[in-house]
């Protein structure tokens, strides 16, 4: 890295790598603010002139791209990707980071809403300047965030750990990397991409920052309670094996226990007093249905992932490019 410092440039070429889903409310307002920062930190030779913000539409149905088509008339620091359609926040920072780790130094993916301290983004400089290659913004409170959001998200972070993942607490896709760390991420060519999950592997040195997370300014949340469920799923499903050991393990509980009953009927058989179980059979048929599902549900899981592995997809589709 420091090698990449000196003889490349003095400062260096920032990417501000933004996704944005139908976030036409929003947007004029994001790049105010992005633009201004970004204009103060050349001037203030924070930062090469050469740094870009690069707007990723995800495949927008609200106009936003034509938004950003006129942001990149009007000013020069102003870069879009058009995806051919609605690739999902992940895939969107990945297609952003693939292109911008050609020219930049440096990237720093944040929302479109603003959620996340923009003013946090010179700290991060420095932090890159002193030799860390990742740097994870971090919320200090989720105080803005509703009583669902929060308590869904605690929980999904506990079951995570519990898994084994190596996630960041209360960090989102906030953060800085370096090129040579975007470039090793980019090995991980997996579909099911769980950056937050996936950039802690990476291992370079790393350092968290911590900022207030605000409220979205414009426009709503573009995840539905079911995409922040099926996220959840894939983080889990994408960094762990447990769930199908927890199947393995249920099921030799459900063996031992089908012992116990047996010796119990056996007796209860000996000693002539059986009864027409009925209800006690009805009821153990629904139960084990019941488990063999689940646990075929979760089996399922991964045969899907395997599938999609398998197939070697791309992440997404360009359809144009502002430069
Ligand atoms: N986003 C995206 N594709 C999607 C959903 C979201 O690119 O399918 C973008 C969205 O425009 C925003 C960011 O991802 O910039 C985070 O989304 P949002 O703020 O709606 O999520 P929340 O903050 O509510 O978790
Ligand atoms: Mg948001």
């Amino acid at each position: 890295m420091a090698n990449l410092k000196e003889n490349e440039n003095e400062f260096p070429v920032l990417y501000l790598i933004v996704p944005c889903y139908n976030e036409r409310e929003m947007l004029p307002e994001t790049n105010k603010q992005l633009g201004a920062l970004l204009s103060m930190m050349i001037t203030n030779h924070v930062i090469d002139s050469k740094s870009r913000i690069v707007y990723v539409d995800d495949g927008s149905e609200d106009g936003t791209w034509g938004l950003i088509e006129k942001f990149h008339q009007k000013s020069e620091i102003v870069n879009g990707v058009k995806l051919a359609g609605n690739s999902g926040h992940q895939s969107a920072l990945v297609a952003g980071l693939t292109i911008a780790k050609e020219y930049a130094n440096v990237m720093i993916t944040i929302d479109a809403d603003l959620q996340d301290d923009i003013h946090a983004i010179p700290t991060m400089i420095d932090k890159y300047r002193e030799g860390c290659d990742i740097v994870y913004g971090v919320r200090s409170s989720r105080k803005s965030d509703s009583f669902l959001k929060r308590n869904s998200a605690l929980t999904f972070y506990k079951i995570m750990f519990y898994l084994g993942a190596k996630s960041i607490y209360n960090h989102a896709d906030f953060r800085l990397m370096s090129k040579r760390a975007v470039e090793q991420l980019l090995l991980y060519r997996e579909r099911n991409l769980f950056l937050r999950g996936i950039v802690p592997l990476i291992g370079y040195r790393s350092e968290q920052i911590y900022y207030e997370r605000k409220e979205r300014l414009a426009g709503k949340s573009k995840y539905s309670f079911a995409k922040m469920l099926n996220f959840a799923t894939d983080g889990i499903t994408s960094f762990s094996v447990k769930p199908i050991r927890l199947i393995f393990n249920l099921g030799l509980v459900f063996i031992f226990i089908a012992i116990c009953i047996l010796v119990y009927v056996l007796h209860a058989y000996f000693r002539g007093n059986t009864m027409p179980g009925w209800s006690s059979l009805i009821l153990s048929m629904w139960f084990i249905g019941g488990c063999v599902l689940v646990g075929l549900g979760i089996v399922g899981e991964y045969i899907g992932k395997i599938y999609l592995e398998v197939k070697d997809r791309p992440r997404y589709v360009i359809e144009k490019e502002l430069k």
